[in-house]
């Protein structure tokens, strides 16, 4: 942004709002900004099941509760414990290719549901072409008994409708099929590296490597070092408190985001998940400061949620075992991704709720904050779904534009612009005043 620009917007929102407010507004970014920092920092471990990041993570959301005076929402405590199974990777993640080190989460990623491996092993490099019939595939599976297949993913050429079947059908069996009898598979890609964290552990090792200076087709061996340990119950906790509404009405608004991430690669590297969803708990967390000083009128319910990441498990948890009447809740906005807007927000949901959503269109409109509000129909991807499959109205929103990173370690705090997030706020304080 141009200093003109931000000037004419410093103007704007003094003529708008009037001083005072915007001074108020300009240190809830003060405080968003130590949120995500504090969040995305290496002492709360990407927030997954490695290290007790999520317990660190949802005791630091806690304390900031009882500091605004929230209400705990079960019986005195904020917590809300929950089970989920989880496939973890806690102690060493090395990999070599010709003995040669690649470095974890930038050159390659061990996949999510990757058993423990130690050893040394042979690599057979292999294109698509050579697997894209059931034949080819298994005279490649004999010859690779006890080493790993190297598979170059590039596209080498066109390739049939029926051929592009037939070649994906061999990368599932390569990755999941217990029928088959290798030791792992590599897959060399071009594709950004993308991670992620799932609830169970499968037959063999995936490699996936992303890196310009290989030549994938003279690879010879894999020296490969990774702990991983499946955790079958591991205990985690949602967040949930409220504030009274000034109202005296027993229907409740809610406020949402997700407070977990990935966690950790191995001991050494990890997810620091700044704008996936250190920015939507800023959201969050920048609504309980407000709220605390300025009574809503509805009683507002803050629910931070664990295991979102791993298939929407906190949320999950929560409309089993609710701890509000879901009936009663008037609206609920869940923030998931809010550390950008170059190019707006978009509202999943908004033509299932179109009244909801063309108020929130008229109140930027009218108040000129986020550049865009964009419409989305249903979309089960954050943790409003496990609400709105229960018949609660709601919305999932999310920042456009800016950082692309996503899923990756380059989701960190100190690249992440925050460029709307005080007009982004307003617009939703207004939301909610006229809900
Ligand atoms: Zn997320």
């Amino acid at each position: 942004m141009s200093t003109k620009s931000f000037l004419a917007k410093i103007l704007l929102c003094t003529l708008v709002w009037g001083g005072n407010l915007f001074i108020s507004q300009a240190q809830d970014i003060a405080y968003a900004k130590e949120v995500v920092k504090t969040l995305a920092s290496p002492a709360f471990k990407g927030r997954g099941y490695v290290g007790g990041g999520d317990q660190i993570a949802s005791a630091y959301i806690a304390r900031a509760f009882k500091k605004s005076g929230l209400a705990p929402l079960n019986a005195g405590s904020y917590f809300q414990d929950f089970k989920l199974a989880v496939n973890t990777f806690p102690g060493k993640v090395d990999v070599k290719l010709n003995g040669k080190t690649l470095i974890t989460a930038k050159d390659y990623l061990i996949g999510a549901t990757s058993p423990a491996i130690h050893g040394t092993f042979k690599v057979i490099p292999v294109k698509r072409s050579d697997i894209n019939t059931e034949e080819k595939l298994m005279a490649v599976i004999q010859a690779a008994t006890d080493a790993f297949i190297l598979l170059d993913d590039r596209i080498e050429g066109p390739e049939s409708t029926a051929e592009l079947g037939s070649i994906n059908a061999s990368i599932r069996a390569l990755k999941n099929s217990e029928k088959l009898n290798f030791k792992g598979l590599i897959v060399y890609t071009k594709d950004k590296l993308t991670w992620t964290t799932l609830t169970y552990q499968t037959i063999r090792p995936v490699v996936t490597i992303n890196k310009a200076d290989l030549d994938p087709a003279l690879v010879n061996t894999l020296t490969i070092d990774v702990d991983a340990r499946f955790v079958p119950e591991y205990t985690t906790r949602n967040v949930a408190g409220m504030i009274r509404g000034s109202s005296g009405s027993d229907s409740t608004i809610v406020i949402s985001a997700h407070f977990d991430h990935l966690g950790m690669l191995g001991n050494k590297v990890y997810f620091p998940g700044a704008n996936d969803n250190a920015s939507g708990v800023a959201m969050l967390l920048s609504f309980v400061k407000y709220y605390a000083k300025n009574k809503p009128k509805y009683n507002t319910v803050f629910l931070a949620f664990s295991g979102e990441e791993i298939g929407i498990l906190g949320s999950k948890a929560f409309v089993e075992n609710p701890l509000i009447n879901l009936k009663k809740i008037k609206f609920l906005v869940n923030f998931d991704l809010a550390g950008t807007g170059e190019e707006g927000i978009k509202v999943v949901n908004g033509t299932v709720y179109k009244k909801e959503f063309d108020r929130l269109v008229d109140l930027n409109s009218a108040f000129k904050l986020v550049p865009k509000v964009e419409i989305r129909g249903e979309a089960c991807k954050s943790d409003h779904c496990r609400f709105y499959e229960k018949g609660v109205p709601s919305f999932f929103i999310y920042t456009q534009g800016g950082i692309a990173a996503y899923h990756d370690i380059y989701d960190r705090a100190e690249t992440l612009p925050l460029t709307e997030f005080e007009h982004y706020f307003e617009l939703m304080v207004k939301f909610f005043g006229t809900i």
